[in-house]
C-alpha cells in the first residue's frame, strides 16, 4: 500500500509509551445527529492538530471496539478515516475517495454510530482509494478486493460524505438486531 503505519491494535495495546496520556476516547455521536449528514471539510494542511485527532480515532475505535472511524462520528467534521482490518496494515487517510470501484456484492454490515443493529446491503467487489497519508503528506492508494477493508473503506468514506449505511436499507424496517453473533463494527 505505501503508506507508513500506525501501530497495530496488539501492539499499541501492549505499548504504554506509545499511548500518550493526552489521547482520549471521545463519545460515538449516532444517528441522528447533525454532524453525521455534513459534507465534511477537507483538511488543507496536516498539524499537530490533526495527528492528535487521528491518535484520539485509534483509541476511540479499539475502544468500541470496531474496525473503521470517520471523523464526523467524533463530531468532528473533517475529512479523516481509520481502518484496521485483518489481512491489511492499518491506515490512517486524508482527504480520501474512492477513485475505482467495481462488481457488486451483499455485504452485512454494522456501524459503531447505529448501535446495536446490523443489515444486509450491496458494496463494490473491487475498491481503490486514494488520500494523504499523515504521516508522510504523500498521497498514497489503498486496494481491496472482495473483503473487510473494501467494505470499509465505501463505509469510511461515505461517512465524510453525511452517508450512513442505513441509507442503502429499503426502510428501518430492514435494520437487523445484533444477535450474538460477532460484530463488526465502523
Ligand atoms: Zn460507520
Amino acid at each position: 500500500m505505501g503508506a507508513v503505519h500506525w501501530p497495530r491494535r496488539a501492539i499499541w495495546r501492549r505499548q504504554p509509551r506509545l499511548r500518550s496520556p493526552s489521547l482520549a476516547i471521545i463519545p460515538i455521536r449516532r444517528a441522528g445527529d447533525p454532524v453525521l449528514r455534513e459534507k465534511a471539510r477537507r483538511v488543507r494542511s496536516v498539524d499537530s492538530s490533526i495527528h492528535k485527532l487521528i491518535e484520539d480515532m485509534w483509541e476511540t475505535m479499539y475502544d468500541a471496539p470496531g474496525v473503521g472511524l470517520a471523523a464526523p462520528q467524533i463530531g468532528i467534521s473533517l475529512r479523516v478515516i481509520v481502518i484496521d482490518v485483518p489481512d491489511h496494515e492499518p491506515i490512517a487517510l486524508l482527504n480520501p475517495e474512492i477513485v475505482k470501484r467495481s462488481g457488486e456484492r451483499q455485504v452485512d454490515e454494522g456501524c459503531l454510530s447505529v448501535p446495536g443493529f446490523r443489515g444486509e446491503i450491496t458494496r463494490s467487489v473491487k475498491v481503490v482509494a486514494q488520500g494523504t497519508d499523515p504521516l508522510t503528506g504523500k498521497l498514497v492508494r489503498v486496494r481491496a478486493e472482495d473483503d473487510l477493508m473494501a467494505e470499509a473503506l465505501e463505509h469510511e468514506i461515505d461517512h465524510i460524505n453525511g452517508i450512513l449505511y442505513i441509507d442503502y436499507l429499503p426502510g428501518p424496517e430492514a435494520l437487523i438486531p445484533m444477535s450474538d453473533a460477532p460484530e463488526v463494527n465502523r
